[in-house]
């Protein structure tokens, strides 16, 4: 290793990272496959001598460890820039193929944006798209989703786990109501990927969208499951790549890299998903008692990302909170990675009935296989001096209704 990533990674070793449903580190053993990759394995998998053919083998060898990660056939997988690129080709693909059929999309008021602003694009191309509410926990209602579905129905998109509070949705149970209904079923599964089984034959799920960095994989690969017979209309045209789907020469370091992140992540699911849950059980207690009006947002337990814990904090700005335990050396996030740079308060949380000035104090700790006790340890003597410093400084103080417009 050059010493300069040995340098920059020492620097490193005080500082706790409690974000990782942004982004993930890539495991050193994920880096070392995809390094030849760049050097002495540059080929084109689409060329006919030796380099091509070997840039080819592990193209295929990577696409049949993401699709044995999920249970899929290998040739139901095509790999894509992102998990943002996935849900577009799914979402845009499927609209547009079966809008012969109808022109109605359900989804979830609290999907991931890369979903949301997708329909909403649909909605501008003549395509009517149902929102669904979620409960106070973040679960949407099998009845509610049974009673949406009419015959112009054509897709219903629900996200397996939600990136900013964790819920995990009953997959199974939302998709065979959309089958009984006549339409596909598709699912974003980048949060729950080696952090819940995903087992596309189990969940029976016709579409479903994934991206390696958020699982200690490269960033820039992303992978779509789509069942065999279903349609989709290409948004990227040219060589005929992936199936015709997605075209361009393809990514194979990032291919190999996302391969090995899927293979390890599964085989090791089982251990670091109870190491994720003592660690955010222990948060989760630990800062309830140690901070006065703190207040958890998603579920308890059942039915919560293992590595989520996601706080909401009385008389408190979230950014305030995130630069503050930034000095300190934790990084959190504030509702979700995507809408820190805006004050509009996050849709997921405005979905679960919260009021604009609640969603405000809000604080996302997000866990990986590689985060300890002893981090969290270190998290929990630093937040209640935070919390009090800015509560020192808020002028939302107790006994001052919520009413009162407050200074941004
Ligand atoms: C991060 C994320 C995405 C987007 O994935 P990218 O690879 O960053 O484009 C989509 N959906 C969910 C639920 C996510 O958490």
């Amino acid at each position: 290793m050059p010493s300069s990533q040995i340098g920059s990674q020492e620097e490193e070793i005080e500082r706790i990272y409690f974000d990782n449903s942004a982004t993930t580190q890539v495991d050193s053993r994920v880096l070392e496959v995809m390094q030849p990759y760049f050097s002495r394995e540059y080929g084109n998998a689409s060329s006919l001598h030796s380099f091509g053919r070997y840039a080819y083998d592990a193209m295929e060898a990577a696409r049949s460890q993401v699709a044995d990660s999920i249970n899929a056939a290998p040739r139901d997988l095509i790999f894509t820039s992102s998990g943002t690129e996935s849900d577009n080709l799914a979402l845009q693909g499927a609209a547009l193929a079966y809008s012969g059929r109808g022109k109605h999309i359900i989804t979830s008021a609290i999907e991931h944006h890369a979903v949301l602003r997708t329909c909403q694009f649909l909605e501008g191309q003549g395509f009517r798209v149902t929102y669904l509410p979620v409960d106070e926990e973040g679960f949407v209602s099998e009845e509610t989703l049974k009673e949406s579905i009419t015959s112009e129905t054509i897709l219903v998109s629900i996200m397996l786990a939600n990136n900013e509070i964790g819920t995990i949705q009953p997959i199974r149970e939302l998709s065979e109501i959309t089958k009984d209904g006549g339409a596909l079923f598709m699912t974003d599964a980048v949060q729950a990927m080696t952090k819940v089984p995903v087992d596309v034959e189990k969940l029976n799920v016709d579409l479903l969208t994934m991206s390696a960095h958020k699982f200690h994989g490269p960033k820039g690969i992303g992978a779509l499951f789509v069942r065999k017979g279903v349609k989709l209309r290409p948004l990227i045209h040219g060589g005929g790549h992936e199936r015709g789907l997605r075209s361009s020469t393809e990514n194979i370091p990032g291919m190999v890299g996302m391969g090995l992140a899927a293979e390890l992540g599964v085989a090791e699911m089982e251990e670091s998903v109870s190491r994720m849950r003592r660690i955010r059980d222990r948060l989760i207690e630990g800062t309830l008692a140690a901070v006065p009006r703190a207040h958890l947002n998603g579920p308890r337990d059942a039915g919560r990302l293992c590595n989520n814990a996601h706080f909401r904090f009385d008389f408190i700005e979230g950014e305030g909170m995130v630069l503050l335990l930034d000095m300190k050396g934790i990084a959190a996030s504030t509702g979700s990675a995507c809408s820190t740079k805006s004050l509009e308060p996050s849709h997921v949380l405005k979905a679960l009935g919260l009021r604009h000035e609640q969603c405000h104090g809000s604080l996302r700790l997000s866990l990986s296989k590689f985060s300890t006790m002893e981090e969290a340890e270190i998290f929990l003597e630093t937040i209640p001096y935070v919390i009090d410093k800015l509560r020192q400084m808020s002028p939302l103080k107790e006994g001052v209704t919520y009413d009162v417009p407050t200074i941004h």
